[in-house]
């Protein structure tokens, strides 16, 4: 059994955790440790947060095209390095191969939105604001920000926070998840092969202790999170209390609306993917489909049966539609859900616990899970599963799918099926969500339009990368300048107007 030591990038090298304490990192497909990734301390943070400090001044006084420049080779290298760091992701995450690489994918996304970053920090000016007086605004960096993001995107989620973060002058800190930890370090080195100076990005592994290290450091100007609701609330409320920018993207719940005229075989291939691509891990992941009308009884025998031809296996093998669970401990929470879906009454159409792989039976399996008949008052129906589990709820009308939606706490992805383009108008106009589809099952913005929910989750006023990004990692700062030889009549203490 191998367990190589995974740790710390701090100021363009691999260092040790100070600590004593580790977490295993499994490979999910086996249930085999494949390594252990050092838990920081906070004198760690302290460390790495001192490195970004002391990279700040030079960095944010290079000229944006120089740091475009930089990122424009790191851009290079994530295309060169995709399969590498789609392996590594697939070793560690589970998620079949093929998916892994679509996840670096959206992350270069972002690095090719960065490259852009003199235009996005380009300020505006008014010429003549008085006789003689020209006033303009522009966008400075914050100094250092940090990043803590969860397992379920190892490369795409942190990629959504220190392109944009560092492009605009800031130096970063990220804090990944400890379930998938190898990743992080391969983006350290790739950006310091494009010629990132060091100390301009670091990495911290660890936990609850690093956060909180990271929440309270006063050198820490904000701070990007990814994660679930309950630490996402904790985040903000901690981050606030010290004074910082924060931004916390939470869980979610998404809806799929499927209306009568929805084209069936389309929607069931969109349901397919939405809700077991990833095996349901995704924040964008479809986990409530909303059947309305006649819909209900069409569609529900060809999911049924897709369902069960769903074919679940190791990420590394090319015929895998769905990998393992991320952890034992993620299947056994997700087992219990079904259990309980069963106790409350759901219709349980496809069972995926004791599902097994042969040849990998320690691996984290379960099998695609389908329940029908789920009503709003169930747990099931409430609460973040995050797995391969679809709920279905039937409902009349498009108003009580409407009103079953934006009576969720959460609000992150929802989308609706449909022919129809007054539907479709209505829905996305009345739907109370901050992401959505019309006959697009995953409707995750594009680097420069910006990703976030709404209700509980996102805490906070500004979405993830696209221009709320650059608001997010620098401050604006008006100047109003005079260079005309002075008509100077002395001081003047009534208000200042234009003349
Ligand atoms: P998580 O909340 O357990 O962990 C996220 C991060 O917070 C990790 O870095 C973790 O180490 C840290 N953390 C965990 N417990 C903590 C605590 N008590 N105090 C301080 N820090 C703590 O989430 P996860 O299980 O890694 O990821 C899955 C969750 O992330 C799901 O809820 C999913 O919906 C959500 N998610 C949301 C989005 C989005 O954009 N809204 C995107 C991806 C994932």
């Amino acid at each position: 059994m191998s367990k190589a030591y995974i740790g710390n990038y701090i100021n363009g090298a691999i260092t040790t955790a100070s600590g004593t304490r580790t977490q295993y990192v499994f490979n999910p497909a086996t249930g085999v440790v494949s390594g252990q990734v050092g838990l920081s301390t906070q004198a760690d943070v302290d460390t790495a947060v001192r490195a970004a400090r002391a990279a700040f001044p030079a960095w944010a006084e290079m000229p944006p095209i120089r740091r475009a420049r930089i990122m424009n080779r790191f851009l290079a290298l994530m295309n060169e390095h995709k399969l590498r760091l789609a392996a590594a992701i697939t070793a560690e995450h589970g998620k079949v191969l093929s998916d892994a690489a679509g996840e670096v994918d959206r992350a270069i996304d972002v690095v090719e939105f960065a490259c852009g970053i003199p235009q996005l920090l380009k300020g505006d000016y008014t010429d003549q604001v008085s006789t003689g007086i020209d006033n303009w605004t522009f966008r400075q960096p914050l100094g250092v920000v940090a990043g803590i993001t969860p397992f379920n995107f190892p490369v795409m989620v942190p990629a959504w926070m220190f392109p944009v973060a560092i492009a605009a002058g800031n130096t970063f800190v990220l804090k990944p998840s400890p379930t998938d930890p190898t990743p992080s370090l391969i983006v350290a080195e790739l950006l310091k092969e494009a010629g990132l100076p060091d100390g301009v990005f670091n990495v911290v592994q660890g936990d609850k202790e690093a956060v909180d290290a990271l929440l309270g450091h006063p050198d820490v100007m904000a701070v990007s999170f990814v994660g679930s609701t309950p630490i996402a609330n904790y985040i903000y409320e901690t981050g606030a209390h010290h004074g910082k920018r924060v931004q916390a993207l939470g869980g979610a719940k998404n809806h799929l609306v499927v209306m009568p005229d929805a084209d069936l075989p389309k929607t069931v291939d969109a349901l397919m993917g939405a809700a077991y691509g990833s095996a349901g891990e995704r924040c964008m992941a479809i986990s409530v489909a909303v059947l309305v009308g006649d819909a209900a009884d069409r569609i529900m025998p060809m999911l049924e049966a897709r369902t069960r031809e769903l074919v679940v296996g190791p990420g590394v093998n090319a015929a895998s539609e769905m990998g393992p669970i991320v952890t034992a401990a993620a299947r056994d929470r997700i087992r219990g859900y079904i259990d309980l879906g069963v106790t409350e009454g759901a219709t349980l159409k496809v069972d995926g616990r004791g599902f097994q792989v042969v040849d990998h039976t320690d691996g984290f399996w379960l099998g695609g899970t389908l329940f029908d008949h789920v009503t709003p008052d169930m747990r099931i129906y409430k609460e973040e599963i995050f797995g391969p589990v679809l709920a279905c709820v039937r409902v009349n009308t498009l108003d009580e799918a409407l009103a079953l939606i934006n009576s969720h706490e959460f609000g992150n992805g929802v989308s609706c099926f449909t022919q129809d383009g007054h539907v479709a108008r209505e829905f996305g106009r009345r739907v109370q969500v901050g992401m959505v589809g019309i006959n697009v099952p995953i409707p995750v913005p594009m680097a420069w339009h910006g990703f976030g929910g709404w209700k509980r989750s996102l805490f906070g006023d500004m979405h993830a990368y696209g221009e709320e990004g650059v608001r997010f990692y620098t401050k604006q700062k008006s100047i109003m300048q005079r260079w005309q030889a002075q008509i100077s009549k002395g001081a003047e203490f009534s208000m200042p107007v234009a003349k």
